[in-house]
């Protein structure tokens, strides 16, 4: 029998199984966009030792086709150009 993973330790296998939308992978694990993040932030650090990367698909509004920064893990509530509130992704990878 193999311990309980950490938090952390099933994010990291979860995202390198398959690609997560970030909201998908929260609900999955029940933790605040805050928590996720910070998670996240950990382990965009530790894959960098192992020669992966956490690769960040970046979020679209579903409204104009905005695309928006590829470096925020979690998008804002709004699309910055139309104000839409319709907006998909981001979705995360380690590979
Ligand atoms: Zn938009």
């Amino acid at each position: 029998m193999s311990p309980a993973l950490t938090r952390r330790q099933e994010i990291f296998q979860r995202l390198r199984d398959q690609e997560w939308l970030f909201d998908d992978l929260r609900h999955e694990l029940a933790v605040t966009v805050s928590t996720l993040e910070d998670d996240l932030g950990h382990i965009q650090r530790s894959v960098k030792a192992n020669g992966e990367r956490l690769r960040v698909r970046s979020a679209i509004c579903a409204d104009c086709g905005f695309a928006l920064s590829s470096k925020a893990l979690h998008p804002p509530g709004r699309c910055p150009k139309c104000r839409s509130g319709r907006l998909d992704g981001p979705w995360l990878r380690i590979e």
